[in-house]
Protein backbone atom coordinates (compact mmCIF):
# COMPACT_ATOMS: atom_id res chain seq x y z
CA UNK A 1 0.00 0.00 0.00
CA UNK A 2 1.70 3.26 -1.49
CA UNK A 3 1.94 5.74 1.70
CA UNK A 4 0.33 8.43 -0.44
CA UNK A 5 -3.01 6.67 -0.98
CA UNK A 6 -2.98 5.74 3.10
CA UNK A 7 -4.55 8.74 4.90
CA UNK A 8 -5.73 7.13 7.99
CA UNK A 9 -3.79 8.14 10.56
CA UNK A 10 -3.19 6.98 14.02
CA UNK A 11 -3.26 9.24 17.25
CA UNK A 12 -2.14 9.16 20.69
CA UNK A 13 -4.42 11.03 23.05
CA UNK A 14 -3.10 14.84 23.44
CA UNK A 15 -2.72 14.25 27.14
CA UNK A 16 -0.91 11.11 27.07
CA UNK A 17 1.37 12.91 24.55
CA UNK A 18 2.43 15.31 26.50
CA UNK A 19 3.58 12.34 29.23
CA UNK A 20 5.85 11.44 26.83
CA UNK A 21 6.94 14.48 24.55
CA UNK A 22 7.68 17.76 24.98
CA UNK A 23 6.07 19.66 21.78
CA UNK A 24 8.02 23.11 20.09
CA UNK A 25 5.99 25.65 17.70
CA UNK A 26 7.30 28.02 15.14
CA UNK A 27 4.14 30.35 13.49
CA UNK A 28 4.96 31.75 9.97
CA UNK A 29 1.92 34.41 9.61
CA UNK A 30 1.26 36.02 6.31
CA UNK A 31 -0.88 39.32 6.82
CA UNK A 32 -1.76 40.97 3.32
CA UNK A 33 -1.38 44.99 3.98
CA UNK A 34 -4.61 46.87 3.43
CA UNK A 35 -2.58 49.96 0.97
CA UNK A 36 -4.64 51.31 -1.93
CA UNK A 37 -1.83 49.79 -4.25
CA UNK A 38 -0.01 46.60 -5.09
CA UNK A 39 3.78 46.50 -3.66
CA UNK A 40 4.87 47.77 -6.82
CA UNK A 41 2.72 49.24 -9.01
CA UNK A 42 -0.46 51.63 -9.05
CA UNK A 43 -3.33 48.69 -9.68
CA UNK A 44 -6.05 48.43 -6.97
CA UNK A 45 -5.81 45.84 -4.02
CA UNK A 46 -9.97 45.85 -3.64
CA UNK A 47 -10.96 42.50 -2.67
CA UNK A 48 -13.85 40.71 -4.64
CA UNK A 49 -13.45 42.68 -8.32
CA UNK A 50 -13.98 40.51 -11.05
CA UNK A 51 -11.01 38.66 -12.29
CA UNK A 52 -7.74 40.18 -13.99
CA UNK A 53 -9.08 43.39 -13.39
CA UNK A 54 -6.91 44.72 -11.68
CA UNK A 55 -3.66 44.01 -13.66
CA UNK A 56 -1.28 46.27 -15.80
CA UNK A 57 2.35 45.26 -17.43
CA UNK A 58 4.09 45.55 -14.10
CA UNK A 59 2.05 42.90 -11.90
CA UNK A 60 1.44 40.69 -14.88
CA UNK A 61 5.17 40.92 -15.93
CA UNK A 62 5.31 42.07 -19.31
CA UNK A 63 8.82 42.48 -20.47
CA UNK A 64 10.09 45.66 -19.95
CA UNK A 65 7.99 46.73 -17.02
CA UNK A 66 9.75 48.35 -14.23
CA UNK A 67 8.97 47.96 -10.20
CA UNK A 68 8.59 50.86 -8.14
CA UNK A 69 8.02 50.42 -4.49
CA UNK A 70 4.90 51.08 -2.31
CA UNK A 71 6.07 53.98 0.05
CA UNK A 72 3.08 53.06 2.45
CA UNK A 73 4.20 49.64 2.24
CA UNK A 74 7.05 50.15 3.81
CA UNK A 75 5.68 52.47 6.59
CA UNK A 76 3.33 50.09 7.36
CA UNK A 77 6.13 47.35 7.81
CA UNK A 78 8.02 49.53 9.28
CA UNK A 79 5.51 50.16 12.36
CA UNK A 80 4.24 46.17 12.63
CA UNK A 81 8.04 45.66 13.06
CA UNK A 82 8.19 48.52 15.85
CA UNK A 83 4.91 47.15 17.78
CA UNK A 84 6.33 43.54 17.78
CA UNK A 85 9.69 45.18 19.71
CA UNK A 86 12.09 44.04 16.44
CA UNK A 87 15.05 45.85 15.11
CA UNK A 88 14.35 48.23 12.27
CA UNK A 89 17.58 48.02 9.41
CA UNK A 90 18.94 51.07 8.51
CA UNK A 91 19.35 49.56 5.27
CA UNK A 92 18.26 46.75 3.40
CA UNK A 93 17.07 44.84 -0.14
CA UNK A 94 14.58 43.36 -1.58
CA UNK A 95 15.63 39.37 -3.05
CA UNK A 96 14.59 38.02 -6.18
CA UNK A 97 13.19 34.29 -4.99
CA UNK A 98 13.15 32.12 -8.42
CA UNK A 99 10.33 29.54 -8.97
CA UNK A 100 8.02 28.68 -11.47
CA UNK A 101 4.21 27.95 -10.69
CA UNK A 102 1.59 29.58 -13.20
CA UNK A 103 0.54 31.89 -9.93
CA UNK A 104 3.63 34.23 -10.66
CA UNK A 105 3.92 35.86 -13.57
CA UNK A 106 7.20 36.83 -13.44
CA UNK A 107 8.56 33.43 -12.56
CA UNK A 108 10.45 34.58 -9.55
CA UNK A 109 8.49 36.35 -6.72
CA UNK A 110 10.03 39.58 -5.09
CA UNK A 111 10.69 38.76 -1.26
CA UNK A 112 13.61 39.75 0.96
CA UNK A 113 15.79 36.83 2.33
CA UNK A 114 19.01 37.35 4.45
CA UNK A 115 18.22 41.04 4.36
CA UNK A 116 14.83 41.12 6.12
CA UNK A 117 13.38 44.61 7.63
CA UNK A 118 12.68 43.73 10.84
CA UNK A 119 14.49 41.58 12.84
CA UNK A 120 14.71 39.79 16.96
CA UNK A 121 11.15 41.21 17.90
CA UNK A 122 8.81 39.99 20.81
CA UNK A 123 5.49 39.59 21.85
CA UNK A 124 4.09 38.88 25.30
CA UNK A 125 0.99 37.10 24.93
CA UNK A 126 -1.98 36.29 27.44
CA UNK A 127 -2.73 32.72 26.97
CA UNK A 128 -5.60 31.03 28.96
CA UNK A 129 -5.25 28.24 30.97
CA UNK A 130 -8.02 25.44 31.37
CA UNK A 131 -9.09 26.66 34.90
CA UNK A 132 -10.16 30.53 33.57
CA UNK A 133 -7.05 32.25 34.86
CA UNK A 134 -4.44 33.85 32.22
CA UNK A 135 -0.73 32.97 31.87
CA UNK A 136 1.82 35.51 29.67
CA UNK A 137 4.15 33.91 27.49
CA UNK A 138 6.88 35.36 25.25
CA UNK A 139 7.00 34.51 22.08
CA UNK A 140 10.68 35.32 20.12
CA UNK A 141 10.23 37.08 16.69
CA UNK A 142 12.61 35.88 14.41
CA UNK A 143 12.24 38.48 11.30
CA UNK A 144 9.23 40.24 9.83
CA UNK A 145 9.74 40.44 6.07
CA UNK A 146 8.03 42.21 2.90
CA UNK A 147 7.11 40.77 -0.37
CA UNK A 148 4.44 40.32 -2.76
CA UNK A 149 1.56 37.88 -3.02
CA UNK A 150 0.92 35.37 -5.49
CA UNK A 151 -2.00 35.07 -8.14
CA UNK A 152 -5.18 32.92 -7.68
CA UNK A 153 -5.57 29.89 -9.65
CA UNK A 154 -9.05 27.75 -9.49
CA UNK A 155 -8.73 24.05 -10.22
CA UNK A 156 -11.84 23.65 -12.48
CA UNK A 157 -13.75 20.21 -13.61
CA UNK A 158 -13.05 18.02 -10.45
CA UNK A 159 -15.15 16.95 -7.65
CA UNK A 160 -12.55 18.26 -5.09
CA UNK A 161 -11.59 21.77 -6.03
CA UNK A 162 -8.17 20.26 -5.89
CA UNK A 163 -5.20 20.41 -8.74
CA UNK A 164 -5.49 16.26 -8.95
CA UNK A 165 -8.56 15.40 -10.98
CA UNK A 166 -9.18 18.79 -12.37
CA UNK A 167 -9.75 19.41 -16.25
CA UNK A 168 -8.09 22.46 -16.38
CA UNK A 169 -7.13 25.80 -14.15
CA UNK A 170 -7.48 29.29 -14.19
CA UNK A 171 -5.61 32.13 -12.57
CA UNK A 172 -6.82 35.54 -11.58
CA UNK A 173 -3.68 37.72 -10.93
CA UNK A 174 -5.66 40.46 -9.13
CA UNK A 175 -4.06 39.53 -5.76
CA UNK A 176 -0.31 38.95 -7.72
CA UNK A 177 1.75 41.78 -6.27
CA UNK A 178 -0.42 42.97 -3.31
CA UNK A 179 2.11 43.71 -0.36
CA UNK A 180 2.37 40.76 1.99
CA UNK A 181 4.42 40.90 5.24
CA UNK A 182 5.56 37.73 6.17
CA UNK A 183 6.11 36.93 10.38
CA UNK A 184 8.06 34.21 11.60
CA UNK A 185 8.34 33.30 15.03
CA UNK A 186 12.24 31.63 16.84
CA UNK A 187 11.46 28.34 17.69
CA UNK A 188 8.38 28.72 20.60
CA UNK A 189 9.56 25.84 23.90
CA UNK A 190 8.27 25.02 26.89
CA UNK A 191 4.63 25.49 26.44
CA UNK A 192 4.31 22.00 27.30
CA UNK A 193 0.04 21.39 27.15
CA UNK A 194 -0.50 24.76 26.79
CA UNK A 195 1.08 25.02 23.00
CA UNK A 196 -2.47 24.75 21.30
CA UNK A 197 -3.56 27.84 22.99
CA UNK A 198 -0.17 29.13 22.72
CA UNK A 199 -0.49 29.39 18.82
CA UNK A 200 -4.37 30.53 18.80
CA UNK A 201 -3.73 33.48 21.49
CA UNK A 202 -0.45 34.77 19.10
CA UNK A 203 -2.34 34.74 16.11
CA UNK A 204 -5.23 36.65 17.97
CA UNK A 205 -3.27 39.13 19.26
CA UNK A 206 -1.06 39.72 15.77
CA UNK A 207 -4.41 40.18 14.55
CA UNK A 208 -6.03 43.01 17.36
CA UNK A 209 -2.32 44.57 16.32
CA UNK A 210 -2.73 44.83 12.77
CA UNK A 211 -5.80 46.09 13.07
CA UNK A 212 -5.53 48.49 15.49
CA UNK A 213 -2.20 49.61 13.88
CA UNK A 214 -4.53 50.09 10.89
CA UNK A 215 -2.51 48.31 8.51
CA UNK A 216 -4.39 45.29 6.96
CA UNK A 217 -8.27 43.93 7.79
CA UNK A 218 -6.38 40.87 8.61
CA UNK A 219 -9.83 38.59 7.80
CA UNK A 220 -8.56 35.07 7.97
CA UNK A 221 -11.94 34.11 6.09
CA UNK A 222 -10.81 36.36 2.90
CA UNK A 223 -6.98 35.32 3.52
CA UNK A 224 -5.92 38.58 4.62
CA UNK A 225 -4.44 36.78 7.56
CA UNK A 226 -2.91 33.39 7.20
CA UNK A 227 -1.15 31.19 9.35
CA UNK A 228 1.47 28.09 9.34
CA UNK A 229 2.11 26.34 11.79
CA UNK A 230 5.55 24.59 12.46
CA UNK A 231 5.14 21.47 14.59
CA UNK A 232 8.25 19.22 16.16
CA UNK A 233 8.07 16.91 19.37
CA UNK A 234 10.80 15.54 21.13
CA UNK A 235 11.79 13.32 24.20
CA UNK A 236 11.97 15.84 26.97
CA UNK A 237 15.76 16.87 27.17
CA UNK A 238 16.48 15.44 24.06
CA UNK A 239 17.03 17.92 20.73
CA UNK A 240 14.54 19.09 18.98
CA UNK A 241 12.77 16.50 16.35
CA UNK A 242 11.71 17.21 12.90
CA UNK A 243 9.30 19.72 12.00
CA UNK A 244 5.75 19.45 10.36
CA UNK A 245 4.44 22.46 8.35
CA UNK A 246 0.58 22.61 8.82
CA UNK A 247 -1.11 24.99 5.74
CA UNK A 248 -4.48 26.47 4.87
CA UNK A 249 -5.33 26.56 8.93
CA UNK A 250 -7.96 29.13 7.67
CA UNK A 251 -9.07 30.26 11.68
CA UNK A 252 -8.33 31.16 14.99
CA UNK A 253 -10.10 28.19 16.26
CA UNK A 254 -8.22 26.01 13.58
CA UNK A 255 -4.60 27.12 14.39
CA UNK A 256 -5.42 25.70 17.73
CA UNK A 257 -7.08 22.38 16.42
CA UNK A 258 -4.49 21.77 13.86
CA UNK A 259 -1.68 21.97 16.60
CA UNK A 260 -3.20 19.93 18.77
CA UNK A 261 -3.63 17.41 16.03
CA UNK A 262 -0.34 17.53 14.69
CA UNK A 263 1.27 16.57 18.65
CA UNK A 264 -1.74 14.14 18.69
CA UNK A 265 -0.53 12.11 15.23
CA UNK A 266 3.37 12.86 15.37
CA UNK A 267 3.21 11.28 19.04
CA UNK A 268 1.38 7.87 17.66
CA UNK A 269 4.33 8.00 14.89
CA UNK A 270 7.17 8.26 17.30
CA UNK A 271 5.65 5.78 19.49
CA UNK A 272 5.66 3.29 16.96
CA UNK A 273 9.29 3.98 16.88
CA UNK A 274 8.49 6.05 13.55
CA UNK A 275 10.39 9.02 11.89
CA UNK A 276 8.78 12.47 10.97
CA UNK A 277 9.37 13.51 7.95
CA UNK A 278 9.89 17.28 7.20
CA UNK A 279 7.05 17.63 5.12
CA UNK A 280 4.40 20.15 4.63
CA UNK A 281 0.83 18.98 5.77
CA UNK A 282 -2.85 20.51 4.71
CA UNK A 283 -5.52 20.77 7.92
CA UNK A 284 -8.52 19.79 7.03
CA UNK A 285 -11.89 22.08 8.35
CA UNK A 286 -14.61 19.57 8.31
CA UNK A 287 -12.13 16.21 9.95
CA UNK A 288 -10.08 18.17 12.00
CA UNK A 289 -6.75 16.26 10.60
CA UNK A 290 -3.82 17.36 8.84
CA UNK A 291 -2.79 15.00 5.48
CA UNK A 292 0.58 15.10 4.19
CA UNK A 293 1.72 17.65 1.26
CA UNK A 294 4.73 18.39 -0.41
CA UNK A 295 8.03 16.95 1.40
CA UNK A 296 10.27 19.39 2.10
CA UNK A 297 13.44 16.72 2.48
CA UNK A 298 15.23 18.42 0.04
CA UNK A 299 15.34 21.73 0.61
CA UNK A 300 14.53 24.05 -2.35
CA UNK A 301 17.16 26.23 -4.11
CA UNK A 302 15.55 29.35 -4.55
CA UNK A 303 18.81 30.89 -6.43
CA UNK A 304 17.84 34.43 -4.18
CA UNK A 305 19.77 37.06 -5.23
CA UNK A 306 19.22 41.09 -4.29
CA UNK A 307 16.67 42.34 -7.06
CA UNK A 308 18.02 44.77 -9.50
CA UNK A 309 15.38 46.78 -10.43
CA UNK A 310 15.00 48.04 -7.01
CA UNK A 311 16.88 50.39 -5.02
CA UNK A 312 17.68 49.51 -1.12
CA UNK A 313 15.06 50.62 1.23
CA UNK A 314 17.25 52.86 3.81
CA UNK A 315 14.59 54.61 6.77
CA UNK A 316 15.94 57.33 8.11
CA UNK A 317 16.60 56.54 11.32
CA UNK A 318 14.68 60.01 12.63
CA UNK A 319 11.56 58.57 10.56
CA UNK A 320 11.39 55.34 12.66
CA UNK A 321 11.68 57.10 15.51
CA UNK A 322 8.65 59.14 14.75
CA UNK A 323 6.91 56.19 13.59
CA UNK A 324 8.03 54.51 17.11
CA UNK A 325 6.06 57.19 19.09
CA UNK A 326 2.95 56.92 17.42
CA UNK A 327 2.65 52.79 18.09
CA UNK A 328 -0.54 52.38 20.41
CA UNK A 329 -0.04 50.12 23.30
CA UNK A 330 -0.45 46.46 22.80
CA UNK A 331 -4.11 45.63 22.45
CA UNK A 332 -4.56 42.82 25.29
CA UNK A 333 -2.12 44.82 27.79
CA UNK A 334 -4.29 48.09 27.14
CA UNK A 335 -7.92 45.78 27.75
CA UNK A 336 -5.87 44.20 31.18
CA UNK A 337 -4.96 48.12 31.90
CA UNK A 338 -8.94 49.10 31.47
CA UNK A 339 -10.32 46.13 33.33
CA UNK A 340 -8.28 47.13 36.39
CA UNK A 341 -9.56 50.57 36.20
CA UNK A 342 -13.26 49.84 35.48
CA UNK A 343 -13.04 47.24 38.46
CA UNK A 344 -14.20 44.34 35.61
CA UNK A 345 -13.06 41.14 35.04
CA UNK A 346 -10.88 39.49 32.59
CA UNK A 347 -14.31 37.68 31.22
CA UNK A 348 -16.90 40.60 32.16
CA UNK A 349 -13.87 42.54 29.06
CA UNK A 350 -13.78 39.58 26.79
CA UNK A 351 -17.50 39.95 26.25
CA UNK A 352 -17.31 43.49 25.90
CA UNK A 353 -14.72 42.45 23.35
CA UNK A 354 -16.62 39.66 21.15
CA UNK A 355 -19.77 41.67 21.14
CA UNK A 356 -18.05 44.69 19.06
CA UNK A 357 -18.54 47.63 21.54
CA UNK A 358 -15.33 47.79 23.92
CA UNK A 359 -14.07 50.72 22.13
CA UNK A 360 -17.60 52.24 21.90
CA UNK A 361 -17.63 52.09 26.59
CA UNK A 362 -14.24 53.18 25.93
CA UNK A 363 -15.49 56.47 24.20
CA UNK A 364 -18.33 57.34 26.37
CA UNK A 365 -16.05 56.98 29.53
CA UNK A 366 -13.99 59.56 27.95
CA UNK A 367 -16.94 61.83 27.21
CA UNK A 368 -17.66 61.04 31.67
CA UNK A 369 -19.68 58.05 31.69
CA UNK A 370 -19.60 56.18 34.38
CA UNK A 371 -17.62 52.75 33.26
CA UNK A 372 -20.66 50.69 34.46
CA UNK A 373 -23.30 52.54 32.82
CA UNK A 374 -21.28 52.49 29.59
CA UNK A 375 -21.04 49.11 30.02
CA UNK A 376 -24.81 48.56 31.10
CA UNK A 377 -25.93 50.57 28.07
CA UNK A 378 -23.72 49.32 25.30
CA UNK A 379 -23.79 45.96 26.01
CA UNK A 380 -27.57 45.73 26.45
CA UNK A 381 -29.68 47.75 25.24
CA UNK A 382 -27.89 49.84 22.76
CA UNK A 383 -26.51 46.24 21.66
CA UNK A 384 -30.09 45.13 21.21
CA UNK A 385 -30.91 47.86 18.94
CA UNK A 386 -27.80 47.38 16.75
CA UNK A 387 -28.99 43.94 15.89
CA UNK A 388 -32.32 44.55 15.37
CA UNK A 389 -31.45 47.34 13.15
CA UNK A 390 -28.83 45.32 11.28
CA UNK A 391 -25.85 47.64 11.75
CA UNK A 392 -22.63 47.57 13.83
CA UNK A 393 -22.80 49.18 17.68
CA UNK A 394 -20.54 51.77 16.26
CA UNK A 395 -22.88 52.77 13.62
CA UNK A 396 -25.86 53.70 16.22
CA UNK A 397 -26.17 57.38 16.24
CA UNK A 398 -25.48 57.53 20.19
CA UNK A 399 -22.95 59.83 21.38
CA UNK A 400 -21.74 59.53 25.23
CA UNK A 401 -22.98 62.94 25.91
CA UNK A 402 -26.56 61.25 25.58
CA UNK A 403 -25.57 58.53 27.75
CA UNK A 404 -24.70 61.16 30.31
CA UNK A 405 -28.00 62.82 29.92
CA UNK A 406 -30.06 59.43 30.02
CA UNK A 407 -28.37 58.64 33.21
CA UNK A 408 -28.74 61.87 34.88
CA UNK A 409 -32.73 61.91 33.95
CA UNK A 410 -32.46 57.92 35.78
CA UNK A 411 -30.98 59.65 38.68
CA UNK A 412 -33.01 62.59 39.39
CA UNK A 413 -35.49 59.78 38.91
CA UNK A 414 -37.01 61.52 35.75
CA UNK A 415 -36.82 58.26 33.70
CA UNK A 416 -36.43 54.79 34.50
CA UNK A 417 -34.44 52.29 32.55
CA UNK A 418 -37.86 51.25 30.48
CA UNK A 419 -38.05 54.54 29.52
CA UNK A 420 -34.44 55.53 28.56
CA UNK A 421 -35.08 52.55 26.19
CA UNK A 422 -37.45 54.21 24.65
CA UNK A 423 -35.38 57.02 24.64
CA UNK A 424 -32.50 55.73 23.10
CA UNK A 425 -34.82 54.54 20.37
CA UNK A 426 -36.15 58.13 19.50
CA UNK A 427 -32.45 59.42 19.50
CA UNK A 428 -31.37 56.53 16.93
CA UNK A 429 -34.87 57.78 15.06
CA UNK A 430 -33.68 61.14 14.80
CA UNK A 431 -36.09 62.80 16.63
CA UNK A 432 -33.71 64.55 18.30
CA UNK A 433 -31.67 65.32 21.62
CA UNK A 434 -32.57 63.22 24.41
CA UNK A 435 -34.65 65.94 26.12
CA UNK A 436 -36.33 66.51 22.56
CA UNK A 437 -37.21 62.95 22.56
CA UNK A 438 -38.76 63.01 26.14
CA UNK A 439 -40.76 66.29 25.84
CA UNK A 440 -41.92 65.05 21.91
CA UNK A 441 -42.82 61.39 22.92
CA UNK A 442 -43.91 62.61 26.68
CA UNK A 443 -41.40 59.75 28.27
CA UNK A 444 -41.06 61.62 31.70
CA UNK A 445 -42.04 59.66 34.86
CA UNK A 446 -45.13 60.68 36.07
CA UNK A 447 -44.60 62.11 39.55
CA UNK A 448 -48.05 64.08 39.90
CA UNK A 449 -49.64 62.10 42.57
CA UNK A 450 -53.11 62.48 41.56
CA UNK A 451 -52.73 61.10 38.12
CA UNK A 452 -51.12 57.94 39.69
CA UNK A 453 -53.83 57.21 41.66
CA UNK A 454 -56.32 57.67 39.33
CA UNK A 455 -54.66 55.22 36.98
CA UNK A 456 -54.50 53.17 40.38
CA UNK A 457 -57.73 53.40 41.12
CA UNK A 458 -58.89 52.25 37.62
CA UNK A 459 -57.02 49.03 38.02
CA UNK A 460 -58.31 48.24 41.11
CA UNK A 461 -61.60 48.70 39.70
CA UNK A 462 -60.64 46.72 36.78
CA UNK A 463 -59.47 43.65 38.71
CA UNK A 464 -61.73 43.37 41.69
CA UNK A 465 -60.49 40.05 43.18
CA UNK A 466 -56.95 41.19 43.28
CA UNK A 467 -58.36 44.62 45.61
CA UNK A 468 -59.95 41.85 47.32
CA UNK A 469 -57.19 39.93 48.05
CA UNK A 470 -54.82 42.57 48.64
CA UNK A 471 -57.58 44.17 51.03
CA UNK A 472 -57.31 40.73 52.65
CA UNK A 473 -53.70 41.07 53.33
CA UNK A 474 -52.69 39.42 50.61
CA UNK A 475 -50.00 42.46 49.48
CA UNK A 476 -48.09 39.84 47.01
CA UNK A 477 -51.06 40.43 44.55
CA UNK A 478 -50.16 44.16 44.33
CA UNK A 479 -47.67 43.15 41.62
CA UNK A 480 -51.06 42.87 39.16
CA UNK A 481 -52.30 46.26 40.12
CA UNK A 482 -48.91 47.54 39.52
CA UNK A 483 -48.83 46.07 35.98
CA UNK A 484 -51.78 47.91 35.16
CA UNK A 485 -50.71 51.15 36.41
CA UNK A 486 -47.42 50.39 34.24
CA UNK A 487 -49.52 49.65 31.05
CA UNK A 488 -51.96 52.41 31.41
CA UNK A 489 -48.75 55.03 31.94
CA UNK A 490 -46.95 53.38 29.13
CA UNK A 491 -43.99 52.81 31.53
CA UNK A 492 -44.15 56.03 32.96
CA UNK A 493 -44.61 55.30 36.50
CA UNK A 494 -42.11 54.42 39.69
CA UNK A 495 -42.99 50.87 40.23
CA UNK A 496 -41.85 51.14 44.03
CA UNK A 497 -43.82 54.31 44.42
CA UNK A 498 -46.81 52.98 42.92
CA UNK A 499 -47.08 49.51 45.13
CA UNK A 500 -46.61 52.23 48.09
CA UNK A 501 -49.62 53.90 46.71
CA UNK A 502 -51.24 50.77 46.30
CA UNK A 503 -50.74 49.37 49.75
CA UNK A 504 -52.27 52.62 51.25
CA UNK A 505 -55.06 53.16 49.24
CA UNK A 506 -56.08 49.44 49.88
CA UNK A 507 -55.34 50.10 53.14
CA UNK A 508 -52.75 47.37 54.04
CA UNK A 509 -49.11 47.96 55.43
CA UNK A 510 -46.17 47.09 53.59
P1 LIG B 1 10.39 27.62 5.82
O1 LIG B 1 11.08 28.39 4.78
O2 LIG B 1 10.61 26.15 5.77
O3 LIG B 1 8.96 27.98 5.90
P2 LIG B 1 10.99 29.41 8.00
O4 LIG B 1 12.32 29.67 8.57
O5 LIG B 1 10.32 30.49 7.20
O6 LIG B 1 11.08 28.04 7.18
O7 LIG B 1 9.99 29.05 9.17
C1 LIG B 1 10.18 27.91 9.95
C2 LIG B 1 9.39 28.05 11.23
O8 LIG B 1 9.52 26.84 11.97
C3 LIG B 1 9.90 29.15 12.14
O9 LIG B 1 8.84 29.71 12.84
C4 LIG B 1 10.83 28.38 13.09
O10 LIG B 1 10.96 29.02 14.33
C5 LIG B 1 10.10 27.08 13.24
N1 LIG B 1 10.94 25.94 13.59
C6 LIG B 1 12.23 25.73 13.28
N2 LIG B 1 12.65 24.55 13.76
C7 LIG B 1 11.58 23.98 14.40
C8 LIG B 1 11.37 22.75 15.08
N3 LIG B 1 12.33 21.84 15.22
N4 LIG B 1 10.15 22.53 15.58
C9 LIG B 1 9.15 23.42 15.44
N5 LIG B 1 9.29 24.59 14.80
C10 LIG B 1 10.49 24.87 14.27
MG1 LIG C 1 8.63 30.31 5.50
ZN1 LIG D 1 -0.28 46.20 -11.57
Amino acid sequence: MSSAHNHVTTTVSFDEALTRYDPVIGLEVHVELGTASKMFCACSTEFGAPPNTQVCPVCLALPGAMPVINAKAVESIIRMGLALHCSIATWCRMARKNYFYPDMPKNFQISQYDEPICTDGWLDVLVPNEDGSTELVRVEIERVHLEEDTGKLTHAGGATGRIHGADYSLVDYNRAGIPLVEIVTKPITGTAALAPAVAKAYVAELRDIMRDLGVSDVKMEEGSLRCDANLSLNIPGDAWGTRTETKNVNSLRSVERAVRSEIERQAAVLDKGGVIRQETRHFHEDTGVTTPGRSKEEAEDYRYFPEPDLVPIAPDPAWVEKLRASIPQQPSLRRAGLATAWGISAFDMESLVNAGVLALVEAAVADGVAPDTARKWWAGELLRQANDRGVPPQELAVTGADILRVDELIATGALNDQLARQVFDGVLLGEGSVDDVVAARGLGVVTDETELLAAIDQALADQPEVAEKIRAGKIAAAGAIVGGVMKATRGRADASRVRELILSRCEVSG
